[in-house]
């Protein structure tokens, strides 16, 4: 989670540690570091390890995370275009960012935006390229998307929206630029592709449990394989894959009871209320909830700085707010602006207390 902070600093990827050593041993927890699990066999509950040695476990726990989608375009292996999800990709691109003349990011979603704040402070200058018609659209409704963009842009941050792109093209087996389906073109000697994640289940297919867009859990984040459970972004819990960490933190607690048998309500989990936190400097959105609902409310302060705060009221939707502050924005510019005309009043909300 701490990985945008590092493609903007270069900090070593060893400051990523959640936990020293030292930890895991005083907890009783042994570790296997630099091994790779290459097959379970649920029935005889083992798994196999690179080194051909077996592992025989009573609970197990899948936690083995996703990978990232790299769209199957034309141009995708082309030197110079880069994914964007492990501290080698930030080292790559923090490098490559250095030497770009123009750089382009391919997804604007959260993990899109902040690589793309990662390129512009090596001194590149970016566009970030949106299928969508707004951005973090999972996150943000209109009037929320439509005050970031100009808070981007403010920071060096360029944004094309509904542009699908349909080629990579190179010269000299580099990336050159990128062709879209309505016939436009964007020069680029970097692109970052962050599209989104994809489950990592290859061991949990391979060893015959249920898998959908993850490896299908229910409320106590059991498999359908006795003894064995799943956290984190291979889990499907009810339809849904998260992709960030706090979800993750409650769905361990979850299992961790589960698997020590304990009862009652700490071993349900019933889903989580999406919450994301965008890291670009002197830019603080948080958006919380489902981003769309039946009624919304836009409130507006402008004085010292703009503000905007919406949120559903939606019965089956979790209750939500968001608000983005630009460091010093004019009373009369335009985001505030725009926010304005599109609000609307329910009786049914409540301001957010500030
Ligand atoms: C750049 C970036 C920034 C992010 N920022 C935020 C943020 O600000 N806030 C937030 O909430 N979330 C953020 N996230 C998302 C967050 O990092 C992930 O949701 C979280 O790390 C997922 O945890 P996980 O344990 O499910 O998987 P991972 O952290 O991916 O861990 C899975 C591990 O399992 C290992 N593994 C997989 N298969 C095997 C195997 N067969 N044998 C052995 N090991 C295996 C993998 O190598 C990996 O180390 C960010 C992600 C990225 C990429």
């Amino acid at each position: 989670m701490r990985l945008s902070e590092l493609l903007i600093t270069g900090e070593d990827a060893d400051t990523l540690c959640i936990r020293p050593a030292e930890w895991f041993e005083e907890h009783g927890v042994a570790t296997l570091l630099g091994r790779w699990v290459t097959a379970l066999d649920a029935a005889a509950r083992t798994l196999t390890l690179d080194g051909g040695e077996e592992l025989a476990y009573g609970t197990l726990v899948l936690a083995t995370g996703s990978q990232p989608l790299m769209p199957p375009l034309p141009g995708i292996d082309l030197a110079g275009v880069h994914p964007f999800r492990g501290p080698e990709d930030c080292r790559d691109i923090r490098t490559a960012a250095r030497a770009a003349t123009r750089a382009a990011v391919i997804g604007g979603g959260l993990l899109g935006l902040e690589a793309a704040r990662g390129v512009v402070e090596q001194g590149c200058p970016v566009t970030v390229v949106h299928l969508m018609d707004r951005l973090m659209e999972r996150q943000l409704d209109a009037g929320a998307a439509a005050l970031l963009q100009p808070a981007l842009a403010e920071r060096g941050i360029a944004v094309t929206l509904e542009r699908r792109t349909e080629a990579i093209e190179g010269r000299d087996g580099r990336v050159h630029k990128l062709r879209f389906a309505d016939g436009g073109e964007l020069a680029a000697d970097l692109v970052v592709v962050s599209i989104g994640i994809r489950a990592e289940t290859s061991l949990a297919q391979a060893a015959g449990l249920e898998v959908e867009r993850g490896v299908v859990v229910d409320d106590t984040l059991a498999t359908s394989a006795p003894g064995v459970y799943a956290v984190g972004e291979c889990a499907q819990h009810r339809g849904v894959v998260y992709g960030l960490v706090a979800p993750i933190h409650e769905q361990a607690r979850v299992a961790a009871s589960a698997m020590l048998g304990r009862g009652g309500r700490d071993t349900v989990y019933t889903g989580s209320v999406p919450s994301a936190k965008l890291k670009v400097a002197g830019l603080d959105l948080v958006a919380a909830g489902a981003a769309t609902g039946e009624s919304e409310a836009v409130v507006i302060d402008a004085e010292p700085a703009c503000t905007a705060s919406s949120w559903s009221a939606a019965a089956a939707s979790p209750a939500r707010s968001c608000w983005a502050t630009p460091a010093a924005p004019p009373r009369s510019s335009p985001p505030c602006a725009r926010a304005s005309r599109s609000t609307t009043r329910s009786p049914r909300c409540r301001p957010p207390r500030r």
